[in-house]
């Protein structure tokens, strides 16, 4: 086999599978935080600009890695400033990726999968079906790009017009990150690394729909912040817009997601994320529940965002009037002091809001071509 086939995508690997290559090759160990501080944080163009490496050992590691490249096939910005990019990875799957700059932090929306297998109701990403998972490599490279592409752009401006760099991440784009483990835990690990993007485990998010064998492993494995995507406090309820909970109801998916809390330290809250569907699941009875529910399992443990529906083609749902989600929030407040927010949605004239990224994707389930279909019988109803 030639050393081109061998040869091992950089970016998604953590600072001791560096170490390990290096130690394997009788090279120094540290030549691996000098790797990750190369590629994470100065960006280089090339192996071969890596300069306190020495000429043999450049030519060595362009040996043993590709140089990450990441094709754009579409850049787009709102009116808000958010930022959504369609991207190309090494690998050849087009995958979204959305930026998110606000006053004192920078939020970049990451996706685990080219799509996703889980077909909640209320999702975009859904109506495309599911290709496949994405590697470490293909997770952060998505925070690779859009710091390097700032970093370039930064250089040609004058400092009041800079960009932050990305100072959150939350897996919020397409896919189930719980179900993609094996490719996001390294990917996170070389997020909060100190040599690389060193994010503080309170600004990494992993958002779930509630995959239950996934969340001890997670708790195993990381410390970085959950959300959990809700959107209902009872079953019936749950199980008519998200198909996962009849797997896994919430009597057996809530104690798993203490236990997530319980195996960090007590200060850790979670993030119930309650997208706001007219007619579904914000009734005042909705509130009253979901106030109770919060305050038997997570009493003081959660902060509870209600998020706008975000609509699109052929979609059944429409979002809660702003009015009634206000009515909601101060209900599910008004028991115990629960922290309720209302999120501000951001990029929607770029579909680059939650629940609207569904980037190019092969897809193998048919749900694609079932949702072509039915605009294709809208559009034609309508002619
Ligand atoms: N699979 C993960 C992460 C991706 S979705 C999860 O389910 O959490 C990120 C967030 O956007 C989730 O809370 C999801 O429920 C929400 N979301 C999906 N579609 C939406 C839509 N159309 N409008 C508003 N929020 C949506």
């Amino acid at each position: 086999m030639s050393a081109e086939e061998t040869r091992q995508h950089i970016l998604g690997m953590t600072q001791e599978a560096l170490e390990q290559f290096f130690v394997q090759h009788h090279e120094k160990p540290f030549r691996g935080r000098q790797i990750l501080q190369w590629m994470h944080q100065r960006f280089v163009p090339s192996f071969d600009e890596m300069t306190d490496l020495s000429k043999k050992l450049r030519l060595f590691i362009a040996e043993h890695f590709y140089y990450p490249s990441v094709e754009i096939l579409r850049d787009q910005r709102s009116d808000d400033g958010t930022r959504k990019w369609l991207l190309k990875t090494s690998t050849g799957s087009a995958v979204e990726v959305v930026y998110i700059p606000e006053e004192t932090r920078a939020t970049l929306c990451v996706s685990s999968q080219v799509g996703c297998e889980l077909n909640c109701q209320f999702c975009y990403t859904a109506t495309q079906g599911f290709e496949r998972n994405l590697s470490a490599h293909e997770i952060v490279s998505q925070l690779w790009f859009v710091n390097k592409t700032l970093t370039e752009e930064n250089a040609l401006l004058p400092e009041h017009l800079h960009s932050q760099l990305v100072t959150n991440v939350v897996f919020m784009g397409m896919g189930e990150p719980l179900r993609n483990l094996d490719s996001v835990i390294p990917a996170v690990q070389v997020m909060m690394n100190d040599y690389a993007y060193g994010l503080s485990k309170r600004r990494v998010t992993i958002s779930t729909s509630g995959v239950v064998p996934g969340l001890e492993r997670l708790a195993q494995e990381t410390d970085v912040a959950l959300a959990l995507s809700l959107h209902a406090p009872d079953d019936q309820t749950r199980s008519q817009i998200i198909p996962l909970n009849k797997k896994y109801p919430l009597d057996v998916l809530l104690p798993a997601v203490v236990d997530y809390l319980d195996a960090h330290d007590r200060k850790m809250h979670v993030t119930l994320e309650y997208v706001m569907l007219n007619g579904v699941n914000d009734s005042e009875k909705h509130a009253y529940t979901l106030a109770k529910l919060v305050n038997r399992y997570f009493p003081g443990r959660a902060k509870v965002n209600l998020i706008p529906f975000n609509p699109f083609p052929t979609t059944k749902f429409e979002s809660t009037s702003m009015e009634q989600i206000k009515k909601f929030a101060e209900i599910v407040r008004s028991k115990n002091n629960i922290i309720t927010t209302v999120r501000k949605t951001r990029g929607q004239d770029i579909l680059g809001a939650c629940g609207q990224l569904a980037g190019d994707v092969l897809d193998k389930t048919r749900r694609r071509q079932q949702y072509l279909q039915k605009i294709q019988s809208i559009n034609a109803a309508a002619s």
